[in-house]
């Protein structure tokens, strides 16, 4: 059985004054959750005085983000072994924002996954198709090349020191929810793909968290499928009541 993972995502959101507040809340709130894994993935700048807040707590700190150099003359980026520096244990990687912003590639993504995992970080890598690409019927070559090229060159202990994240990017800050059905048939092909390039039972173990929309009303749905293994939240982690409820996800049932 799979550990659930929950994993907030807070964006480009948030002075230092209310992650601090938002994080303490959620540490109070949080204190007697058990069974599952917890982590904030908060701006670079908040990562120390976050981290340090929730450290005697069940919640992991994490980033949004990192460069796939260690060092060097990078102006403006941060890397892997600056992350762990801090008291990170996370990366989001690949995340559908800074594919569409920012430009990044599949190949990118690779190396900022094998960049976290070098550094001792848990990447999470986002995988998604667009509207246009669902419309067209191409989702599910699509998802296959971004899982194939973004975990190329992984080995069976990086794959299962890593997080998967279906996220289809139409379903992105728009409200507009997969249905469950939609994300499992997704989330089964992502498993068979782990499978075919690792193994079964690397595949079994590897957690592939649903993200999209995710809301207290959706949340215990979603995690009723076989494949799904948690949540990346962004806009209702936002709020450490929402985000408690989303959490305790059992506990939703409509
Ligand atoms: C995300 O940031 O990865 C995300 C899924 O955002 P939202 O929950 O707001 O759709």
């Amino acid at each position: 059985m799979r550990r659930p993972l929950l994993a907030g995502n807070w964006k480009m959101y948030k002075t230092l004054a209310e992650a601090e507040a938002t994080a303490s809340a959620l540490k109070v709130r949080l204190k007697d959750v058990a069974g599952r894994d917890v982590v904030l993935c908060v701006p670079f700048l908040y990562v120390e005085a976050v981290g340090g807040l929730l450290l005697d707590s069940e919640i992991a700190v994490g980033a949004q983000n990192l460069f796939y150099e260690e060092k060097g003359a990078f102006t403006g980026e941060i890397s892997g072994p600056m992350l762990k520096s801090v008291g990170c244990d996370y990366a989001i990687v690949g995340h559908s924002e800074r594919r569409q912003y920012f430009r990044e590639t599949n190949q990118d993504v690779n190396k900022k996954a094998k960049a976290a995992l070098k550094a001792g970080l848990t990447p999470i890598v986002c995988v998604g198709e667009t509207l246009q690409q669902r419309e067209d019927g191409v989702t599910e070559s699509i998802v296959t090349t971004q899982i194939n090229e973004s975990l190329e060159g992984l080995n069976k202990g990086d794959m299962l020191g890593t997080v998967i994240a279906y996220e289809p990017v139409w379903a992105i800050g728009t409200g507009r929810t997969a249905t469950p059905e939609q994300a499992e048939e997704v989330q089964a092909l992502i498993r068979n793909l782990l499978a075919h390039a690792f193994g079964k039972d690397v595949a079994e173990q590897v957690r592939i968290l649903y993200g999209g929309s995710i809301k207290p009303e959706n949340i215990y749905e979603l995690m009723r499928q076989p494949d799904i293994d948690g949540g990346l939240v962004g806009g209702a982690s936002l709020d450490a009541d929402s985000f408690e409820k989303i959490v305790r996800f059992e506990d939703q049932r409509p």
